[in-house]
């Protein structure tokens, strides 16, 4: 762990809050052009990937790692994981990688942010987090016989689903994952640099507000129960799509009224702050696992690596934009009997285009309170959100009806007839994004620099910038915002 306090510098050009997926891009980059950087991280550093410090269960790319170094948000229906250590999601997500499609970003209308404009950096992303393809003999037997499945009702297969211009089909995952490893953004971003006396790294901070001043800006931190103080010439939020509007609402930077009624000084009217938050709702389809997959499945548990998730397709709803895929469907199967899921399998529906938005708001200055998070899942007016995922369900359905699957596998566990099933059962597919989103007017809030307007040395790097979330897992997203958002601020002055 970095513990060293003798490397703990008390000011730096820049100071980056939230060692995360984009927290960790944004830090290289700036550390790659010259500048000092302290980056602070609420959970642990578990330093480089070589040093063996890592727990399993973060490194163990199988399934997501959600039982340990977690913040513990909650909403009215479900839990919000998002992880608390180096790395932040990246170090316990499910390692799907994908970039979504070029016109996702050209819709944002942003300069700097068109499909053009990310593609080259996406590129650099791909390979930093050693992305790459699930092989056909690495299939395990579940997904092997979804593959067959798919094919066998009309799927197109495609071998490449982390591609920007690629539209829908099925295929193998792409993965950041490196043999058996989740190759977390700390791995791919911190570890060339972590030698370097530019970079400071700061574990176990929790960051509680800033204040920005006429020639700098103060941050106010807890660290192992020590109230203590850091500065910098300008400030960086990476703490995610939770973490960052709750330190700008704690700093007096969010709606004025609610603010008041928590007793925390005005520092900028800006009533946006925890707004526009989405995600990717989601719906399973289920069905009992038959003895014989069991076998199998304990058989090719015994002999290697088998992942939850290995197969990914993308679909087209009737409702889809421009004749672009607005679904994923992927199939989940546990080998491992401590699995959530273990004796089912699952087909994940998740609708890549939503029109609901909820809000994040902070309900006291105490930074150790659990904020109100209220995502709205399908609460959208017209019903898109509703609709496209139930046409997701039948696509679902017809996957696993077909005898290549039927044949292995028992009856379903929940319906998916019935008149609520959607409203039941929506789950989340971990992705939300949007509370501090970019934009061209004066009342939002960050510009498409990411720059907090209204303020100077304020700066947001993370999911949260998000003005619509993209057609992917937002792992990789992130990690080309960070990179952006670094090269945006670099070219500033
Ligand atoms: C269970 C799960 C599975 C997922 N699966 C996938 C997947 O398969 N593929 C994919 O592409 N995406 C996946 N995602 C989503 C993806 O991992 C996230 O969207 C992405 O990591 C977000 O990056 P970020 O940099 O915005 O935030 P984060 O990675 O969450 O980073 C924020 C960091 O800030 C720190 N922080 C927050 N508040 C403070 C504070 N007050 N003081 C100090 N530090 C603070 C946090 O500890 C954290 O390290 C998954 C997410 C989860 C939770």
């Amino acid at each position: 762990m970095n513990n060293n306090p003798n490397r703990k510098a008390k000011h730096s050009d820049f100071l980056v809050v939230g060692g995360g997926s984009a927290g960790c891009a944004v830090t290289a980059t700036l550390i790659q052009a010259g500048y000092t950087v302290t980056l602070v991280e609420a959970g642990p550093d578990y330093g480089a990937f070589d040093s063996g410090q890592w727990p399993t269960d973060l490194i163990d790319a199988r399934m997501i790692a959600i039982n340990s170094h977690d913040w513990g948000y909650k909403g009215s229906r479900w839990e919000f994981h998002r992880a608390q250590v180096i790395g932040g999601c990246s170090s316990h997500n499910g390692c799907i990688a994908a970039v979504g499609h070029r016109k996702d970003y050209d819709s944002w209308q942003l300069p700097g942010w068109s499909g053009n404009d990310v593609a080259p950096i996406y590129d650099q992303v791909v390979k930093a987090m050693r992305v790459r393809t699930y092989r056909d003999d690495e299939a395990g037997p579940f997904h092997a016989r979804c593959l067959e499945a798919a094919q066998g009702v009309g799927w197109r297969m495609v071998s490449d689903l982390c591609d920007l211009d690629g539209n829908d089909g099925f295929g193998l995952e792409t993965v950041n994952v490196y043999g058996s490893t989740r190759w977390n953004s700390a791995f791919a971003y911190l570890d060339p640099i972590r030698h370097l006396p530019s970079l400071s790294i700061v574990d176990h901070v929790i960051v509680n507000h800033f204040q920005e001043h006429e020639n700098g800006i103060t941050l106010s931190i807890s660290r192992h129960g020590q109230n203590e103080t850091l500065s910098a010439d300008h400030l960086i939020l990476s703490a995610g799509v939770y973490g960052t509007p709750e330190i700008l609402q704690r700093s007096g930077v969010g709606d004025p009224d609610h603010l008041k009624q928590l007793g925390i000084p005005i520092q900028l009217a800006q009533p946006k702050v925890g707004l526009n938050l989405h995600d990717h709702p989601m719906i399973h389809v289920d069905r009992k696992v038959g003895p014989e997959l069991q076998a199998w499945l304990d058989e090719a548990t015994v002999s290697g690596f088998l992942p939850e998730e290995q197969t990914l397709g993308k679909a087209i709803s009737s409702l889809a934009e421009d004749n672009i895929f607005d679904l994923h469907l992927f199939p989940v199967c546990a080998s491992d009997q401590t699995s959530m899921i273990h004796g089912r399998v699952h087909i994940e529906v998740a609708c890549m285009t939503p029109k609901s938005r909820g809000s994040l708001r902070i309900t006291s200055k105490d930074p150790n309170s659990l904020s109100q998070i209220e995502h709205n899942y399908l609460g959208d007016e017209d019903g898109h959100d509703t609709a496209v995922l139930a046409e997701g369900v039948v696509l679902a359905n017809e996957i696993l009806d077909h005898p290549a699957l039927s044949e292995i596998l028992g009856e379903p566990i929940t319906d998916t007839t019935s008149d609520t099933y959607l409203s039941d059962h929506v789950a989340h597919y971990y992705h939300p994004v949007g509370t501090c989103a970019m934009g061209l007017n004066n009342d939002d809030v960050c510009d498409e620099k990411g720059r907090v307007c209204g303020l100077k040395r304020v700066t947001v790097a993370d999911v949260s910038l998000m003005p619509q979330i993209p057609r992917a897992n937002t792992n990789l997203p992130a990690v080309m915002m960070g990179i952006r958002v670094g090269e945006l601020l670099l070219a500033t002055d």
